[in-house]
């Protein structure tokens, strides 16, 4: 056993070589660390790893815009013109397949393709991505929990964390003398659904090399003490389902997080309950475990379409999606009427296993009151707190990371700037000689001769693209506010046929309004009669002071005549579209 140790751990002399090599690699090549989304806000997770003009992503996430209603599903950062300056791009490395960490990553390898590295896991979850998007299939390594990567210069280990999503993992990279620990989204859990814990020999290994720098998920540094286990869930989840003997449960939760799945899976199983899976994202997230070989669904648990009608409605539950409210998810049709299969009905009881995320309450306030309307109940994590449990670590699990890695500047990354410097106090707790640097999107940190620094005044600006909800097609912030004005304000078209010598109209011009009150008030009556009759007048009047026209004269003048009139009776100023055809 001692040999097995010592072997492990690199001898005295052996480390004060290492760090006198590393100095003079660094002195020549220093690493940059620039994050391109996730500092500073929730989501879009993105850091780039330069060093010789080399450079690798660790991430590639979206995040859902504030903007959803205005038919766009996510946001992803736009990164091209910045990528070039950066030098070459040598791989995607992936943390997990969470959204935040995968979103934009079809998107950006379609701009600049790279290898991409990633668990199996992750892996499967991002080949699905450029299949719905119908992008060419890329080209993915696939890694295993304690491989190690050489995407020139760097070497990338991965390393096992738990998460609310299989096959998590944190990240060891090295390039020219710095060593950064890099957490991902990560908890501490000491009876994990998988049965692996998050792999301490590798780390105390890893921080037997010295560590320059650890950057670590900020989302739950402000929780204290240690986060409960993904196992927890299990026994009070099970109590609900078994107590309810009225009628059909109903149970939403993230569709990502397989392992409350499975657990669902299970319970019913011991209950003796049937189980039928609705939405999309549930049922992949299943058939990749099975896939994987993860998942032995045990036989007469699942209920298929063809056999809900054989089932008792009091032995049924229904997994769906929807736990965040959203439109067109499973639980929303069902609350709304629109399911085809399921209504709720007043012997029902809904749970949710799942917290809120922030800027959804809205939508599952709605779809509570729906449900509650119909009579049935319902059970939430505010009611029963024991049947949701996050994956990320709180404040005690961030103080054990930073124990282990012992790095020498720790760098909280992957949340609001009030949770980077609560989290960035919690290294100051653990010791002293530990410096915190805070960091935000578009800032640079250098890490050279074992040194961390921030470049002063430096922050890359770079824009950030939505992707339409319909045909998942990237659009600019440009286009998006071209949405936004046509929705708020409204829109009115021209549209005429004139012959141009003699200034007389072929046909109209028309005008057709769309998203403006059609009647006025009863003070201003008949609105767009009105706008028609004084645009018409003041278009003629400019007509007659002219000897000949331009179609685009006209089109021009016409454009600005509309405005003014529209002012004047709508008081609003709606975007106008004019076409005029000269013959
Ligand atoms: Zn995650
Ligand atoms: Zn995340």
């Amino acid at each position: 056993m001692k040999k097995i140790f010592k072997s492990i751990r690199p001898s005295p002399t052996k480390k004060k070589i290492s760090f006198l090599k590393s100095k003079t690699e660094t002195a020549k090549h220093p690493l940059h660390i620039i994050p391109f989304g996730g500092c500073g806000e929730f989501g879009m997770n993105l850091t780039c790893y330069v060093s010789n003009k080399r450079f690798i992503v660790v991430d590639a996430g979206s995040v859902f815009p504030e903007a959803k209603k205005l038919g766009v599903s996510s946001l992803i950062p736009h990164v091209k013109h910045n990528f070039p300056k950066l030098g070459k791009l040598e791989a995607y490395v992936v943390t997990h397949g969470h959204e935040d960490h995968i979103g934009a990553l079809a998107f950006l390898y379609n701009e600049m393709p790279a290898p991409i590295y990633a668990t199996p896991w992750t892996a499967e979850l991002i080949k699905r991505k450029f299949e719905r998007y119908n992008f060419a299939k890329p080209k993915i390594h696939v890694v295993r929990a304690g491989d190690k990567v050489t995407c020139f210069p760097f070497t990338v280990e991965y390393i096992h964390v738990n998460h609310s999503i299989p096959d998590a993992c944190a990240l060891y990279i090295k390039v020219s003398g710095a060593k950064v620990f890099h957490s991902g989204d990560f908890k501490i859990d000491k009876t994990p659904p998988d049965n692996k814990k998050i792999n301490y020999k590798q780390i105390e290994r890893i921080k037997n090399e010295g560590i320059t720098a650890l950057l670590t998920d900020s989302t739950n540094s402000l929780s204290p003490g240690y986060g409960p286990s993904e196992m927890s869930v299990v026994k009070p989840l099970e109590k609900v389902i078994q107590r309810h003997k009225d009628g059909r449960v109903f149970i939403a939760t993230f569709a990502s997080n397989y392992w409350r799945v499975k657990s669902i899976i299970d319970i019913c199983h011991r209950l003796k309950k049937k189980l039928f899976i609705d939405g999309r994202g549930l049922n992949d997230s299943l058939s990749l475990a099975e896939k994987i070989g993860m998942l032995k669904v045990p036989k007469d648990v699942l209920v298929t379409r063809q056999n809900l009608s054989k089932v008792n409605r009091k032995n049924l539950v229904v997994l769906a999606t929807g736990s965040q409210g959203e439109e067109r998810s499973s639980l929303y049709r069902i609350a709304n009427k629109e399911h085809k299969l399921f209504s709720v009905d007043k012997n029902d009881l809904f749970i949710f296993s799942a917290r809120a995320i922030p800027g959804n309450e809205k939508g599952i306030l709605k779809l509570t009151d729906e449900i509650l309307r119909e009579g049935a109940s319902i059970v939430n994590a505010k009611v029963n707190p024991d049947i949701h449990v996050s994956g990320h670590a709180y404040q005690d699990e961030l103080k054990t990371l930073i124990k282990l890695v012992k790095p020498q500047y720790y760098i909280p990354v992957h949340g609001t700037y009030s949770l980077l410097l609560t989290n960035a106090n919690l290294a100051q707790e653990v010791s002293r000689t530990i410096q915190p640097v805070l960091l935000e999107n578009g800032e640079d940190i250098l890490i050279s001769n074992d040194k961390v620094t921030k470049k002063k005044n430096v922050k890359l600006k770079f824009e950030r693209y939505y992707v339409d909800s319909e045909s998942n097609h990237p659009i600019s912030e440009e286009t998006l506010n071209e949405r936004l004005q046509i929705g708020e304000l409204g829109l009115v078209n021209v549209f005429g046929v004139m012959k141009a010598q003699s200034k007389k109209w072929l046909k109209g011009p028309f005008l057709e309004f769309k998203g403006l009150s059609k009647t006025g008030n009863a003070k201003n009556a008949n609105l767009p009669q009105k706008v028609q009759q004084e645009f018409m007048k003041e278009l003629s009047a400019y007509l007659a002071k002219k000897k000949t026209v331009k179609t685009k004269e006209v089109e021009k003048e016409s454009i600005g005549i509309l405005r003014s009139v529209l002012a004047k009776f709508y008081n609003k100023r709606p975007v106008v579209l004019c076409k005029i055809i000269s013959v």
